[in-house]
This record gives structure tokens, C-alpha cells and sequence, in this order.
């Protein structure tokens, strides 16, 4: 990676968003819009519906079963376990739900999923399960809320646990979580959102004992609007989205096939470049924790806890400065990050994974994560700008002391 950042701009927000990878704006190229009647485009035009089954539509098809293969490969499942959907919250949803109509019990999920499991967990009457201080979910808490769903309300419809949390980074025992699921409900099927971890993780290892798993290409250098849901073979989900029977029949909907080859591309780099990827992010965001804990005012919100974090997560609790002021100090630095993890209502929402774990309410929280083009230069230059920031804080204070937030 070079020196110097190479737009202009500091990006620590790829937890919310990573740019579109070279392979996968090349794959996904021919399917964006040659027109049928160019001399100069492929000999068969690569516009076609999956669906059909003339020559032009065949050609879709071989590229939608080209990349199902693809994907199915890098998530350690069959291709007709990878159903295709329109990112992680339609995958999320769709497992939870296990589609229309929706399984019989109520769902459990721990308390500090992404809004698009929790959403629809609440919606359904579902329960929370309590996690620790570090936001890894609490095994005993989710026996006790197995049993007494058991005993109260008919049964539990899934369990969904995330492999590693947006916002913290910590990640999941699923095999451990497997387990409890197996004993306290025993049949239940287990879902994992693995957004998040899929761009860092080998997710056929770490999310191999659950039934349904997650994953959005646009976390790991796909294109947005495209991600997919393993459903493995003998777990049964029915569509949210009823149409024209694709998906073999588990989600309806013309396929959107350059989004779907793009993923597959960058599934495809992310996975063959991981191990090095993993290694080369880690010694970056640990020189970017070093850095930062030596500021005045700066912790760390897992504390000296060694619980496992995603490569590129760093989370840290900031004194004297509210959360969305720090953010805009720091983009006058051409530094963009988050307070929380990012949906439509920015940093200003609470965040409940904070509350879960009991973090301190009157501290900013600042998430910073790296990822892929990252480098040296944008280490040092988060550290420069958030000591710049505290001090342009701590200057304004009438008596020279920072604001606190009350
Ligand atoms: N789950 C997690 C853990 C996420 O971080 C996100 C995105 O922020 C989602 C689900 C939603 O994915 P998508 O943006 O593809 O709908």
C-alpha cells in the first residue's frame, strides 16, 4: 500500500462500506449495458433474463451458475445452498423470518445483532440474549432463554447470532453457540450474520455449524445491493419475496446478474488474498491502538480484554467531545469514520451495542476500521488528526477545559 493515502482522503469506515474491487468492476463490466444490437460487444449479448431459455438468456444463466459456484466454493457450502438476495438485510430477514409465512415459535437473537436481525426478531415477539463486556454473547443467558421459551411459548423458531459485531469487531464462538442451540433446542436452526466477517474470516470454518449464514457483497469490495443466504440442505426456507420461482423457489425476483458476477469477483480476491490481508491489517490497526491509547482522553472500549477482533475493527471511547462533533472535526481533516455502525441515521442514534455491553454513555465512541487500502499513512494520519481535534476542543473550552457531555 503507499505512503501517502492515495485519494486525498482517509478512509476508516470499511465496516460500512468498501469501494468496488478491479475484479470485480472487470467481471462485472460486460453485463452493464451492451446493447444487443453493438458489433462491438461479445458475440452473444450478456443482457439476458436467467430466467428464459433462448440462447441469450442462456448465457446469463451459465454466468449466474458460474458465479453461484464461485460463491458457494469460497463459503464452504453447495451451490444450491446459496440463494441470492439484495444484501445482508434481506438475508437476515429472510432467515429470521424463514419467509411468508413465517416459522412456527418466536425467534432469539443476541442483544447487540445488526438492526436487520434485531428489526424483525422484535417484530415477531422474538427475545433478546444478553452478551458480555466485550459484546460476545453470553452462552448461559442463551440456554436459560432457550428453556424458558420451551416452557412459555412454544418453542424457538431460530437463534441468530452474528459471527462478528459491526461495530466492536468481537467475534462469536459459533461452534459454541452450536452447541447450547443443540441442547436447549435441540432442532432449532441456527443463523449467523457473517457480514461482517466474511471479508476476514474463512467463513466455512467459523460459521460451518450453522444452518443459515449471511453475507453482503459490498463489505468486502462487491458491488452494494447484492449478497446471498446459505441455506444449508435440510433446513427449509420459504420466500419473503414471492415471484417467479427463482432461487429454486426461495427467493422471487428478476436475478440482478452483474451485481451477482461482481460479488462472486470480489468474493473470490477476498478470499485468495485473506491470510495476507488478515496479517498486513492487523499490525496496522495495532499500531493505530498504540498510537491512540498515548492520547490524552482516548480508551479502548474492549478494555484489556483478549477477546478475538476482526483485523481491521478498532473502537475506542473518546472523553470531552460529543460523538458527531469529533466526526466533523475529523472530516475537516479529510478523515472519515463513524461513532457507530452506519445506517440512515448516521451517529446521532444511541447505539444499542454500547448499551449492551454497559460502555460508559457520556464518552463519544469512534469506530474506526481498515481495510484493504488502507496503509501507514492513514494510521498516522488518524492519530495527527484526532490529537488536532481534542485540542481544537479542549481550546474552545471557556476555562481551557474540554466539554464534557452530560
Ligand atoms: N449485518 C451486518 C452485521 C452489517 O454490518 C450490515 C451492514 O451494515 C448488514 C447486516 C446489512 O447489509 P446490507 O448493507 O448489505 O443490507
Amino acid at each position: 500500500m503507499g505512503e501517502e493515502p492515495a485519494c486525498g482522503w482517509v478512509y476508516v469506515d470499511n465496516a460500512a462500506t468498501t469501494a468496488l474491487s478491479e475484479p470485480a468492476r472487470a467481471a462485472m463490466e460486460p453485463f452493464l449495458g451492451v446493447a444487443g444490437n453493438r458489433t462491438d460487444g461479445p458475440e452473444v449479448p450478456l443482457f439476458g433474463n436467467p430466467s428464459g431459455s433462448h440462447r441469450i438468456a442462456r448465457e446469463a444463466t451459465r454466468a449466474l451458475d458460474e458465479a453461484r459456484e464461485r460463491v458457494a466454493e469460497a463459503l464452504g457450502c453447495a451451490p444450491g445452498e446459496v440463494v441470492f438476495t439484495s444484501g445482508g438485510t434481506e438475508a437476515d430477514n429472510l432467515a429470521v423470518t424463514g419467509g411468508l409465512p413465517v416459522r412456527e415459535g418466536r425467534p432469539v437473537c443476541s442483544a447487540v445483532e445488526h438492526p436487520a436481525v434485531l428489526g424483525v426478531t422484535r417484530a415477531l415477539g422474538g427475545d433478546l440474549v444478553a452478551v458480555d463486556r466485550t459484546g460476545r454473547v453470553d452462552l448461559d443467558a442463551l440456554a436459560e432463554v432457550l428453556d424458558l421459551a420451551a416452557r412459555t411459548h412454544g418453542g424457538v423458531s431460530v437463534v441468530s447470532v452474528m459471527t462478528a459485531n459491526n461495530e466492536l469487531g468481537t467475534i462469536n464462538d459459533i461452534d459454541a453457540v452450536a452447541a447450547v442451540v443443540a441442547e436447549h433446542s435441540p432442532g432449532t436452526p441456527l443463523h449467523t450474520d457473517a457480514v461482517q466477517a466474511a471479508p476476514w474470516l474463512d467463513l466455512a470454518e467459523v460459521a460451518g455449524s450453522a444452518q443459515l449464514v449471511s453475507v453482503s457483497a459490498h463489505k468486502l469490495g462487491g458491488p452494494k445491493g447484492t449478497g446471498a443466504l446459505v441455506v444449508r440442505s435440510g433446513t427449509t426456507v420459504r420466500p419473503l419475496l414471492h415471484g417467479g420461482g427463482q432461487e429454486r423457489n426461495r427467493r422471487g425476483g428478476t436475478h440482478d446478474v452483474a451485481g451477482i458476477v461482481g460479488f462472486a469477483a470480489a468474493l473470490g480476491e477476498a478470499v485468495a488474498e485473506r491470510e495476507a490481508r488478515c496479517r498486513r491489517v492487523a499490525a496496522l490497526r495495532d499500531d493505530l491502538r498504540s498510537r491512540l491509547v498515548s492520547i490524552d482522553g482516548v480508551s479502548l472500549t474492549l478494555g484489556d480484554s483478549d477477546a478475538p477482533v476482526l483485523p481491521g475493527h478498532l473502537h475506542v471511547l473518546v472523553e470531552g467531545v460529543v460523538g458527531e462533533e469529533l466526526l466533523l472535526l475529523l472530516e475537516q481533516r479529510r478523515i472519515c469514520a463513524s461513532a457507530a455502525s452506519s445506517c440512515s441515521s448516521g451517529a446521532s442514534a444511541p447505539s444499542h451495542v454500547l448499551g449492551a455491553i454497559g460502555a460508559e454513555a457520556n464518552l463519544a465512541p469512534l469506530r474506526l476500521s481498515l481495510g484493504s487500502s488502507s496503509g501507514p499513512a492513514d494510521v498516522r494520519a488518524v492519530a495527527e488528526g484526532l490529537e488536532w481535534a481534542l485540542r481544537r476542543v479542549g481550546d474552545r473550552g471557556a476555562d481551557g477545559a474540554r466539554r464534557r457531555v452530560t
